[in-house]
């Protein structure tokens, strides 16, 4: 095998493109045409030995001795070959997802600003030191946390691998990252413009595979100090048990159903099209979708109807098109489950606004959906369907919404939509949740934490937060007295 031509892809260890030591080799399809991709190796436990020893042994050696300014350095270089190489990444990462181009080229966009915050904050890591009492004292140092195992999902491959590498890497640690297997094109690029840029070998390392396997080895791996997933609540679960024996750090980034909500005195022309794009853009396969708009009653006959009205009109379709809103969901296979909520929500006794039949053709589209009439305690608006449908739930009043919005497991982001600032700031305490957005649909930016409650998981990323995530901190303790200590009095 070639193992790195445009059409066939290496795992990334110890700094290069190596063969799978199974030879294992596998097809990817282009979700939004069913065409073959690439051909990329998948990792096994021989493969995840190899990338453990490759992180300790740079962390024992070149990475581990590189210090905060050159590691800046490095980082900047990263984001600047990453902006360098964003057109051919965005189209890497659009076909093999099948999401939209427009919105992936945001994402590159977000991707250098992510490398490019945590070169810069990594200045600020830093110890204490403070006089105990008597002739004690004491001072604090940051050390990386170690080797951490990283696992990402399919949804936005490039993005969370970056929002996972960059403070792993600023603190110091070195990664084995394992994407999903369907999903591994843009990372592996991306650790290949690593090692271009200077990056020590086994600072970085991909291995894709199966995650119940070569997944399941990684966490497990005792060469490995902390585990950071993004997945599943139900993996997210899996994960915790697996982590702990022998224990590691761990943060988990899971599921989420979250809210929308939209009151009477909202100004609409503001609110209607932003909620619109809050479940639709990457198809609904966002954890942070508000896949749930819930609208004060006297609104909402006109609101459902306005926003199927904007549903109805986005542009479904070739996601290498600039004009495309809405891509291809990830597989055919995944859009049955999503076709299969819809159908249990017909079930239950919601109403199929717009959208809601699967498609003849090419690729695995699904059009943007709405569902109206539904309760609260129905499966789709309990469940994370990760597709684009919405579920339409009308509330009385304020205490309606705080309570409907907080009745479900998951607990990751809100949008409240309100004339009235100090509702809105009410609101947002109220909600159980990591994240809240007021009048605005934007969620995720460098700097602010990105994180759940419940079983949303733990942890966070993106904010300066995150680097203490990846590292330990060690007390130094020692005594000014010139008397020794006696504590036997011998
Ligand atoms: P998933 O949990 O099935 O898989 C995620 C990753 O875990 C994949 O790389 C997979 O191979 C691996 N994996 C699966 N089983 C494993 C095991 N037993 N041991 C180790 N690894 C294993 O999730 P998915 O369907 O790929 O992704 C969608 C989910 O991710 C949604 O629930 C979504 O909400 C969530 N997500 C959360 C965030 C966040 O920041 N909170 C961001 C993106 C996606």
């Amino acid at each position: 095998m070639a193992v790195s031509t445009g059409q066939e892809r290496g795992l990334f260890i110890g700094g290069e493109v190596v063969e799978a030591a199974s030879g294992e080799v596998r097809d990817l399809l282009e979700p939004a045409t069913g065409e073959p991709l690439a051909r990329a190796a998948m990792g096994g436990e021989a493969d995840v030995d190899r990338a453990v020893a490759a992180a300790r042994e740079a962390l024992d050696g070149p990475w581990g001795r590189t210090p905060p300014n050159e590691r800046s350095r490095l980082l900047h270089a990263l984001a600047d070959a990453i902006a360098a190489n964003r057109k051919e990444l965005a189209e890497l990462e659009s076909r093999n997802v099948g999401k939209a181009i427009s919105s992936v080229k945001a994402e590159v966009g977000g991707a250098v600003e992510n490398f490019r915050f945590f070169a810069s904050v990594l200045g600020s890591i830093a110890g204490r030191a403070n006089p105990v009492g008597g002739s004690l004292q004491t001072y604090s140092i940051k050390e990386p946390v170690g080797v951490c195992a990283q696992i990402v999902p399919w949804n936005y491959p490039l993005l969370m691998s970056v929002w996972k590498l960059s403070p792993a890497l600023a603190a110091g640690c070195s990664v084995v990252l394992k994407p999903d297997p369907q999903t591994p094109l843009t990372v592996l690029r991306i650790a290949e413009l690593a090692a271009e840029v200077g990056f020590p070998a086994g600072a970085i390392n991909v291995v894709p595979g199966d995650g119940p396997t070569t997944g399941s080895y990684l966490v497990r791996h005792p060469g490995v100090d902390k585990v950071a997933f993004t997945g599943s609540t139900r993996t997210g679960s899996e994960i915790m048990r697996l982590a702990s024996e022998p224990l590691k750090r761990l943060t988990l980034e899971l599921g989420g159903k979250s809210p929308n909500i939209v009151f009477a005195d909202a100004d609409l022309d503001d609110a209607i099209p932003s909620s619109v794009w809050s479940i639709y853009y990457a198809a609904g396969q966002s954890c942070e979708a508000r896949s749930r708009v819930l609208v004060e009653k006297p609104l909402y006959d006109e609101f459902v109807s306005r926003f199927a009205a904007y549903a109805k009109q986005l542009k479904v379709g070739d996601p290498l098109d600039p004009e495309t809103q809405v891509g291809s969901l990830i597989s055919t296979a995944h859009r049955e489950r999503v076709h299969g909520f819809v159908e249990k929500g017909r079930e239950e006794g919601a109403e199929v606004v717009v959208g809601g039949e699967l498609p003849d053709g090419k690729g695995a589209f699904y059009a943007p959906t709405v569902l109206a009439g539904v309760d609260n305690a129905m499966t789709v608006a309990q469940e994370e369907i990760f597709g684009p449908v919405v579920a339409a739930i009308p509330f009385e009043d304020e205490k309606d919404a705080v309570r409907i919005a907080n009745d479900v497991r998951y607990g990751l982001f809100a949008t409240v939509w309100t004339g009235d600032p100090a509702r809105g700031h009410r609101v947002a305490r109220a909600i159980k949740s990591g994240m809240v957005g007021i009048n605005m649909p934007f969620t995720a930016f460098p700097g602010i934490p990105f994180g759940g409650y419940k079983q949303s998981g733990f942890g966070r990323e993106l904010s300066i937060d995150t680097l203490e995530l990846y590292l330990e901190t060690k007390g130094v303790l020692f005594s000014v007295s010139p008397k020794p200590f006696n504590p036997f009095g011998l």
